[in-house]
């Protein structure tokens, strides 16, 4: 187990005529067996900022420290970590038992006595027992995780890198791994960083979340935090789903006006005396209708979900979303207002799109 600092990172990819910027300026520290969820949208640098704390890549700058000790200079096999991709990468002629003995046959003096022990013990964990004598190509796309999960876990690391181990499953089983690969990294209490695209994921899995944009850290937090006080509009609108309504409203004193006749007066004038203009954010979840509501619009759509229904609304060419109870059903193009209360209400900079009111 370990605590991960990851200080000041930069990694730039190319050559001077044409350089990416894949991390910059990266500040985190991992937690002892915390497990920490890195979530932001295709190539915002999340595999590569796990492949720089793997010691796959070589950073540009900054430092990468296991339990306060150096180890930006360390190759991957010095470092105590074990990774586990989303293709599996097993060796296709290896049965299960080899495939999950190799870590320990590669880097141990161990007896085939002791390491087939270990491979027992390790199967018997993740309930593919009777896989022993399977060759890849035999296994389903969730037993084949669940042999690379083994390979990972034989090693007993100090910590567990995972970049989106589970986006090859289907729905179904993606979820059921989920927690299972939580109720696990619970009891073994390794140091887990994981990686993937999904908020929902994200959400559900981590102690605390951090959410990348163009090679930048945007916030860390648990997930209650990160929905309910994002740090800018962009983690606001990641986070969420359905996803955030979000649009551009004037200022005049405490009152707001905006697309299609909206208009709202804060009773807490003090936040925007020296605005002109803001974004305004409000969660689906916190729109009612309402006849004198601050937000005229025209439905859309209307989705059917069982328990609840969305309702897509347009706002002076603004599309909406509200959730609201099931027994409500406006028709298509029916007039319809949305009301808030403030204290549901975000509010963003216009031009740094920083937090000025959050829940
Ligand atoms: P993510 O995993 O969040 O999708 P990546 O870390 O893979 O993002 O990529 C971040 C950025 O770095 C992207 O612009 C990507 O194209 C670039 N990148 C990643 N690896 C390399 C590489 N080996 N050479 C050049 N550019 C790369
Ligand atoms: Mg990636």
């Amino acid at each position: 187990m370990a605590t991960i600092d990851i200080k000041n990172l930069r990694k730039v990819f190319g050559d001077a005529g044409e350089q990416i910027v894949a991390v910059d300026d990266f500040d985190l520290t991992i937690e002892d067996g915390e497990f920490l969820v890195f979530v932001g949208p295709s190539g915002c640098g999340k595999t590569t900022t796990l492949r720089c704390v793997a010691g796959l890549e070589d950073v540009t700058e900054g430092s990468i420290e296991f339990d306060g000790t150096d180890v930006t200079d360390q190759r991957a096999r010095e470092r105590d970590v074990a990774m586990v991709f989303q293709n599996y990468a097993l060796y296709p002629h290896m049965t299960v038992r080899k495939n999950i003995g190799f870590p320990l046959r590669l880097s141990t003096k161990q007896s085939t006595a002791e390491i087939d022990a270990k491979v027992d013990e390790v199967t018997e964990m993740l309930g593919i027992q009777q896989l022993l004598d399977q060759k890849p190509k035999e296994l389903s796309g969730g037993q084949q995780q669940r042999v690379a999960l083994g390979r990972a876990i034989i090693r007993d690391p100090e910590l567990f890198l995972m970049d989106e181990p589970l986006s090859n499953l289907d729905a179904k089983l993606r979820s059921t791994m989920r927690t299972e690969l939580q109720e696990l990294q619970q009891d073994l209490g390794v140091t887990t960083a994981y990686v993937t695209h999904d908020q929902t994921e994200a959400m559900a899995m981590g102690d605390r979340i951090a959410i990348l944009n163009e090679g930048k850290l945007q916030q860390v937090g648990t997930a209650e935090e990160v929905y309910r006080s994002p740090t800018n509009e962009f983690v606001a609108g990641f986070i969420g789903s359905p996803s955030i309504n979000l649009f551009t409203a004037d200022v005049d004193g405490d009152t707001l006006t905006g697309p299609g006749g909206f208009t709202f007066t804060l009773e807490d004038t003090a936040l925007l005396s020296d605005k002109d203009r803001v974004r305004v954010g409000v969660r689906p979840e916190d729109l009612r209708l309402s006849s004198g509501g601050s937000m005229p619009s025209v439905v859309t759509v209307v989705e059917q979900m069982g328990n609840e229904n969305f309702l897509y609304a347009e706002m002076g060419g603004v599309d909406l979303t509200a959730r609201i109870e099931s027994g409500i059903k406006p028709e298509e193009g029916t007039r319809v207002a949305f009301a808030f209360d403030e204290e549901d209400l975000y509010l963003f900079d216009s031009q740094t799109g920083e937090a000025i009111k959050t829940k």
